[in-house]
């Protein structure tokens, strides 16, 4: 007999105390399996109140394994074979999955439960006969109640029994979506990303909104934004990405204020935007990924003097951390590399070289009677382009299964 994984056990995360809502949580969070998995169209995704399964159909594990490490809302799972129920069949599984693991020195257990109690052994029963099992293959073999070395799992449900032996830490958090839609403010640097994964953590269904000025800025640079969202789909699934165009506003800014409040005028803009697209889209928070003190934007009376425009709670993940800090996570999430990719951004290009870093809202408001604030927003509103960003199999997994058709 030669095992393979067959599925994997799928253990809830922090939403097992959410009472009532728990089967909202559950449904959410298999949405998400379910998206993120698309890749492998074999796979496919069960939940129920207990635990969630994913069966693999042939699928290769790794793969999968490393997918499902990054979902939101798993505590942990464990990769499973699926046996046939019988107890000469549990033993010979069991034999020969400690053949394969045990190393000397070793201790293990059997731990067994039972959905299906119209099986011919319980739970004491069947932990006894496989333990037995295991000694008749390595006579040395050590049994440890606590933090044995192997803990042989055995499930016998109504439809087959499962042995797993291994435990995989999932990423915790809240699936995504089980805490309502924010708006993310995604340009292509280091640190919007970071702050759509930490909101994504908590639970929050995010859209990406994007500013670009062709043809000031490059495809490339939109490209960009779109490869970061890309890799936010990790995390919980499909994300809808929202292109604003905001050439208009930025030529009217330029040609009609002063230099100093160039960049104050333009994030009130983007503000005003995406707190209109989030209006229309149902969406409950703004998200951004401002940082105190890294740049002229954002001193404190920056934040007040754009925030000014809306009521909307602004999240701003990142806002406390140090830049090395934010690298960090952006390396472990994989956004860091296309972070730093030279594609000049809508506002590096009209950047001024000393923007104001006191802004007077006085000041702003004077400037911005200057301009047809409502019209020029209502025209970048209406103009928005949306797309749905999908999981995609990344390169070095492509690369690994072209090397093992040749
Ligand atoms: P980031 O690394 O996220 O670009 P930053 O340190 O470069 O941040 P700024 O350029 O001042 O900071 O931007 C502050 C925040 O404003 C960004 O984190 C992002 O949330 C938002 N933002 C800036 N430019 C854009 C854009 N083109 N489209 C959407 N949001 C943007
Ligand atoms: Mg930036």
């Amino acid at each position: 007999m030669v095992l393979n994984y067959s599925e994997m056990m799928i253990r809830y995360g922090e939403l097992s105390t959410k009472g009532k809502n728990r089967m909202r949580f559950i449904t959410k969070l298999k949405r998400n399996i379910q998206d993120v998995l698309s890749i492998y169209p074999a796979v496919k995704v069960m939940a129920d109140r207990d635990r969630a399964h994913v069966y693999l159909n042939g699928t290769d594990y790794q793969p999968v394994a490393e997918s499902l490490q990054q979902v939101f809302g798993i505590q942990n799972f464990s990769p499973s074979y699926r046996i046939e129920k019988s107890v000469p069949a549990l033993i010979e599984a069991v034999q020969e999955i400690m053949t394969d693991i045990y190393q000397e020195g070793m201790t293990f257990k059997v731990s067994s439960r039972r959905s299906d109690h119209s099986f011919e052994l319980d739970s004491r029963e069947l932990n006894q006969t496989l333990g037995n099992a295991v000694f008749e293959v390595i006579p040395t073999a050590q049994v440890k109640m606590k933090a044995p070395d192997i803990e042989l799992r055995v499930e016998i449900r109504t439809e087959a029994a499962y042995i797993s032996y291994e435990t995989i830490r999932g990423a915790g958090g809240l699936p995504v979506g089980t805490s309502g839609k924010g708006m993310l403010m995604l340009s292509g640097g280091i640190d919007s990303p970071v702050a759509g994964y930490l909101a994504l953590k908590r639970g929050v269904d995010i859209e990406a909104v994007h500013f670009a000025s062709p043809p000031y800025t490059s495809p490339g640079a939109l490209k960009k934004a779109q490869d970061l969202t890309r890799k936010l789909t990790k995390f919980g699934g499909n994300i809808q990405f929202i292109e604003v165009p905001f050439t208009e506003i930025q030529e009217e800014i330029k040609a009609k204020a002063p230099e100093a409040y160039l960049m104050t005028l333009t994030r009130r803009f983007m503000m005003r935007i995406t707190d209109r697209i989030r209006e229309d889209r149902g969406g409950l928070v703004i998200i951004n990924g401002e940082s105190l003190g890294q740049v002229a934007s954002q001193t404190l009376e920056s934040m007040q003097a754009i925030n000014a425009v809306t009521t909307t709670p602004v999240i701003r993940p990142v806002v406390t951390m140090d830049k090395l800090e934010i690298i960090e996570i952006a390396e472990k999430i994989d956004t860091f590399e296309i972070s730093i990719q030279p594609f000049e951004d809508c506002c590096t290009i009209f950047a001024p070289d000393r923007p104001k870093t006191n802004p007077k809202i006085k000041n702003v408001e004077q400037y911005e009677s200057r301009l047809d604030v409502k019209g020029l927003v209502e025209r970048a509103v209406s103009g928005i382009m949306v797309t749905t960003i999908t999981p995609q199999v990344e390169q070095d997994q492509v690369d690994e299964w072209l090397a093992d058709l040749l």
